[in-house]
C-alpha cells in the first residue's frame, strides 16, 4: 500500500449539439468534407464579427442548473492567445474571469456510497479545428469544420480520489448531458473528452502536491488507465525522493504510458483579455426560470423514483435509468402492464442482449413498450410459458409483430386444458412402464423425465405447473 493519497480534478469538455456554431452561422455537425463548414468568422478573416448563438447560452444554463450551479447574471468572453495552425485567429474565444456558471456539485454514486464532487465552474468556449499530419510526407493539414463548434468546459474541484471515482464522475456527466439533449456524449468522436489533473500527497497532509495534467482523454477506460498510470509514476518518483514537476502529458494507449507534451503554461502566457467584439452576456432571472422549467427528470431522480415507485433494486433502477429513452420505454411498458419486476428483467436481459448483439439502440428498437408489456401479460395470464415467451420475443424483435399475433400464427398458445393434458400424460405413463415403476420405488428424479416427455408431445406448450400437478396425481392414484 502506498503512503500517498491521490487527488484528482477533471476538466470535461462537452460539444454542444447546436445546429450552428457558437459565433457564426456555419453548421456545427461533424462528418462533413474538410473545410466546408466555414465562413468569415470561422476563418478569422479581418473584419468578420462574432455573434453569440443564443441556444449555446441556453444549453449552458441547463447543464449549470443540473449541476446545482449558480448561474451568473453576467459573464464575459475573453481571448485566449496561442498559436496553432487550426486556430486561424491566433486566439480562442473562451471565458476566464467571469464564467457563466459557478459553485455547483454532482453526487457520484460509488456502490452504496454517494460522493459529492464540487463543480468549480462551467464556462463557454469555441472548439479549435483539427490538424492531421501526413505519415509519409512532411505535410500537415488543417480542417476548420470543428473551429467554432460550441463547447462547455466543466471544471471539477480536486475532490476525486481514485481512478474509478473519476471514471464514474465522467460517466454520470455523460448521462446528464445526454438526458438534457445538449451533447450527444459520443466519446469516440470527441464530443465528450476530458483533461485529468493528478497530484499526490502524504495521507493526512492538508496541502496539495504538484499536479500533472493529462490532456484529451476520450474514453472512460482511458480516463481510468491514464490516471492509474500517472499515480504509479508519481508514487515512484516521490518514493525515490524526486520532485514531481508541473507539466502537461499525453496518454499513449499503445504504450500504456503517459508522455510529456509541454511544461506547464501559465495563465499570463495566454494574455487573456475581454474580447472587444463581444458584449457581456446577461442572463436575467426569467431566462433561468424558463430553462429550469424545461429541465427533464434527471438520471438520479429517475433512479430514486424507480426504486420507490416500482420497488426496483439498485441494479435494475440503475440500468433502466441509464438513458432517458430507456427510462421512458420502461415507464410506458409498466403503464401498460403492471409487473415492474418482470418488465425490468425482460428489458435488462433479453432486450438489451438482443439490442447489443444487433447494434441497435432504443430509438431503433423493433419491439415497442406496448408489445413487450403484452408479452409479459400473456405469461402472467398463463397463455404462454416463460420458455415459449423467449421464442416469441425473438420473433417480435425480428419482425416487430405483436406477441398475440405471433402466438396465433404459430399456434403457441399454452395448453392449460386439463382434459387434453390428462390424456397426454396418461399416454406418456403408459409408454414408460419401467420409469413409472422406478418412480414408485422412490426415484423422485423420474418426474423430470415425465415432464420432458409431456413437453415433447406438446411442443413445449403444456402448462408446466399443471403438468406437475396432474403427473403427481396420476402416479399416486394408480399405485
Ligand atoms: P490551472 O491553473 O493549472 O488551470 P486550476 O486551478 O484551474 O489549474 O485547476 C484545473 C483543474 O485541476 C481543476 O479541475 C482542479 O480541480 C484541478 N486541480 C487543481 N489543483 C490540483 C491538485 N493539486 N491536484 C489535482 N488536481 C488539481
Ligand atoms: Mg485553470
Amino acid at each position: 500500500m502506498s503512503s500517498y493519497e491521490s487527488v484528482i480534478g477533471l476538466e470535461v469538455h462537452a460539444q454542444l449539439s447546436t445546429d450552428s456554431k457558437i459565433f457564426a452561422l456555419s453548421a456545427a455537425h461533424s462528418g462533413a468534407e474538410a473545410n466546408t463548414l466555414c465562413d468569415p468568422v470561422t476563418l478569422g478573416l479581418p473584419g468578420a464579427l462574432p455573434v453569440l448563438n443564443r441556444r449555446v447560452v441556453d444549453y449552458a444554463i441547463k447543464i449549470g442548473l443540473a449541476l446545482e450551479c449558480e448561474i451568473n447574471r453576467e459573464s464575459v468572453f475573453e481571448r485566449k492567445h496561442y498559436f496553432y495552425p487550426d486556430l486561424p485567429k491566433g486566439y480562442q474565444i473562451s471565458q476566464y474571469e467571469h464564467p457563466i456558471c459557478s459553485n455547483g456539485r454532482l453526487a457520484v454514486r460509488m456502490g452504496e456510497e454517494l460522493r459529492t464532487i464540487g463543480i468549480t465552474r462551467i464556462h463557454l468556449e469555441e472548439d479549435a479545428g483539427k490538424s492531421t499530419h501526413s505519415e509519409t510526407e512532411p505535410v500537415s493539414y488543417a480542417d476548420l469544420n470543428r473551429a467554432g463548434v460550441p463547447l462547455v468546459e466543466i471544471v471539477s474541484e480536486p475532490d476525486l480520489r481514485t481512478p474509478a471515482e473519476a471514471a464514474a464522475y465522467m460517466r454520470q456527466l455523460r448521462q446528464i448531458v445526454r438526458y438534457l439533449d445538449i451533447c450527444d456524449g459520443n466519446m469516440e468522436d470527441g464530443s465528450l473528452r476530458c483533461d485529468a489533473n493528478i497530484s499526490l500527497r502524504p495521507y493526512g497532509q492538508e496541502e496539495f502536491g504538484t499536479k500533472v495534467e493529462i490532456k484529451n482523454l476520450n474514453s472512460f477506460r482511458f480516463v481510468e488507465r491514464a490516471i492509474e498510470h500517472e499515480i504509479q509514476r508519481q508514487t515512484l518518483m516521490l518514493e525515490q525522493g524526486e520532485k514531481v514537476i508541473q507539466e502537461t502529458r499525453l496518454w499513449d494507449e499503445q504504450k500504456s504510458a503517459t508522455k510529456p507534451m509541454r511544461s506547464k503554461e501559465y495563465a499570463e502566457d495566454y494574455r487573456y483579455f475581454p474580447d472587444p467584439d463581444l458584449p457581456t452576456v446577461v442572463v436575467d432571472p426569467v431566462w433561468i426560470d424558463k430553462a429550469r422549467s424545461s429541465l427533464p427528470e434527471l438520471p438520479e431522480q429517475v433512479f430514486s423514483r424507480f426504486k420507490t415507485m416500482y420497488a426496483l433494486d439498485d441494479y435494475y433502477a440503475e440500468r433502466l435509468s441509464e438513458e432517458k429513452l430507456i427510462a421512458r420505454f420502461y415507464d410506458q411498458a409498466v403503464s401498460e402492464h403492471n409487473n415492474p419486476t418482470a418488465l425490468a428483467n425482460w428489458i435488462t436481459t433479453e432486450l438489451y442482449g438482443r439490442m447489443n448483439r444487433e447494434g441497435v439502440n432504443i430509438e431503433e428498437c423493433p419491439v415497442s413498450p406496448q408489445n413487450l408489456a403484452m408479452l409479459v401479460r400473456l405469461i402472467d395470464e398463463g397463455v404462454i410459458s416463460g420458455k415459449i415467451a423467449k421464442s416469441v420475443f425473438d420473433e417480435m424483435f425480428s419482425t416487430s409483430a405483436s406477441p398475440d399475433s405471433i402466438i396465433e400464427a404459430k399456434g403457441l398458445r399454452q395448453v392449460s386444458d386439463p382434459e387434453v393434458l390428462n390424456n397426454v400424460i396418461r399416454g406418456v405413463l403408459e409408454q414408460n412402464p419401467q420409469q413409472v415403476a422406478q418412480f414408485r420405488e422412490g426415484k423422485e428424479k423420474m418426474l423430470g423425465f415425465f415432464v420432458g416427455q409431456v413437453m415433447r408431445e406438446t411442443q413445449g406448450k403444456a402448462n408446466p405447473e399443471m403438468v406437475n400437478e396432474i403427473l403427481r396425481k396420476l402416479l399416486s392414484e394408480d399405485a
